[in-house]
């Protein structure tokens, strides 16, 4: 099997040709604030001046560029990519917030927020890498405070670029970060852990991943133009997208309740998003999403042992408050993610991105019995 040594790394020049070009880009922010050349304005990013580098580390961490499968299953599961419908994990639960757990406005159970808050109050993080918003555009945050947690609650549903904000905080020296992402992001974390570059100083700073259960994400700028047709986009004080059947996104306002129907909005999806092979956040830590008939509670999938006991402690101080998932619910997640996984490559082997020959560049490589299995 191929060694991490062996991915394909190219440079800014490439990212942006075979990438940003092409209009494969989701805005996660992991080439973002790791030079002066790369920036992100209103949920776009862009190259403001030419750079010959190569090897990039932009390209190495970009998770539409070249995502060797096998290799990150390698390197964090020792073992070739097998693409179980959940990934691996080891155990699953439900949770909400506990007792000891402040704040409100969360988009579910409050789980992440509360995982996030115990961590960084019993000093397991440094700083916490979280999404707020000014407005209606979601901002990119560094908190080292747990009292700062509460305020980037509740699910953004537009792309955002999170990770440049990873970039800032190793920058201003924190060591022991805690980042909270969608599975692209949690994607490019992977990358960035592997030390694709092999440089000699590396030292790993991520401490916790919480990965979010995503079936996609909306492009901020077109979602924008959207809503402009019928609201202030400023006025929404929350999004939902509650599970199937409602087929809807539910956007909150001080006044009333908006709802549009998913079909007017899929066509806002970047096809970045739709060549994403994972719903649940596969290379997280830890990965959290709704629980379908509760919008009180999460579904938890707990994959490392720094996850497994990082939940334990907080159980046990009382932020978090599990429960078993009932096999129901475990069963229609397992379809709905491994739906997901079918269409994203399937659609990036229709474009011609998935395990390409010669000079033509992947998204995505993994080995061609998996492959198989999942396309059947
Ligand atoms: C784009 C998107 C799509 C999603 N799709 C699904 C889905 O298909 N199925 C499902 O079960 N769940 C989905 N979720 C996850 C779900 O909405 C909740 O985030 C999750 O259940 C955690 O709930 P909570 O109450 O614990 O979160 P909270 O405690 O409210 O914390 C939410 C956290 O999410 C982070 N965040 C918010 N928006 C973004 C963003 N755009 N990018 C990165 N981080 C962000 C914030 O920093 C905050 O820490 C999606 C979330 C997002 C952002």
């Amino acid at each position: 099997m191929e060694d991490v040594s062996d991915m394909q790394i190219f440079g800014p020049r490439e990212l942006v040709r075979d990438i940003h070009d092409q209009d494969l880009c989701v805005a996660c922010g992991a080439c973002v604030e790791l030079c002066p050349y790369f920036k992100a304005h209103r949920g776009k990013i862009a190259m403001l001046f030419p750079c010959d580098l190569s090897p990039g580390r932009c390209h190495a961490f970009c998770p539409k560029a070249e995502v060797d499968l096998d290799g990150l299953a390698l390197h964090f599961w020792k073992k070739q990519y097998e693409g179980d419908s959940l990934g691996h994990y080891l155990k699953i639960v439900t949770a909400r917030s506990g007792r000891k757990a402040q704040g409100a406005g969360f988009q579910a159970g409050g789980t992440v927020s509360s995982i996030i808050s115990f961590s960084l109050k019993e000093g397991l993080i440094d700083a916490a890498v979280l999404t707020d918003r000014d407005g209606f555009i979601p901002v990119p945050r560094v908190v080292t405070h747990p009292d700062e947690v509460a305020s980037c609650a509740s699910s953004k549903y537009t792309a955002t670029p999170t990770l440049s904000a990873f970039h800032r905080a190793v920058r201003n020296g924190y060591s022991r970060i805690g980042v909270v992402g969608t599975p692209c992001q949690t994607i490019a974390l992977a990358q960035m852990r592997m030390n694709p570059l092999q440089r000699e100083d590396f030292s790993d700073p991520i401490a916790l991943t919480v990965g979010l259960f995503c079936t996609w994400a909306l492009d901020t700028r077109t979602f924008i133009e959207f809503l402009s047709q019928r609201l202030e986009p400023d006025a929404v004080r929350k999004m939902d997208i509650p599970p199937p059947p409602a087929e809807k996104m539910v956007l909150q306002t001080e006044e009333e309740n908006i709802e549009v129907p998913l079909s007017r909005i899929r066509p806002l999806v970047p096809k970045g998003c739709l060549l994403c092979p994972d719903m649940t956040a596969e290379w997280a830590d830890i990965s959290v999403g709704v629980l379908e008939n509760d919008p009180e509670r999460n579904t938890v999938l707990i994959r490392t042992e720094r996850g497994m006991e990082l939940v334990e402690r907080a159980v046990k101080k009382r932020f978090l408050e599990i429960g078993p998932m009932p096999e129901e619910n475990r069963e229609h997640l397992a379809v709905a993610a491994s739906n997901k996984r079918r269409r994203g490559l399937r659609k990036a082997l229709e474009e011609g991105l998935l395990n390409t020959e010669g000079d033509a560049r992947a998204c995505l490589r993994l080995n061609a019995e998996t492959l198989k299995k999942i396309l059947v």
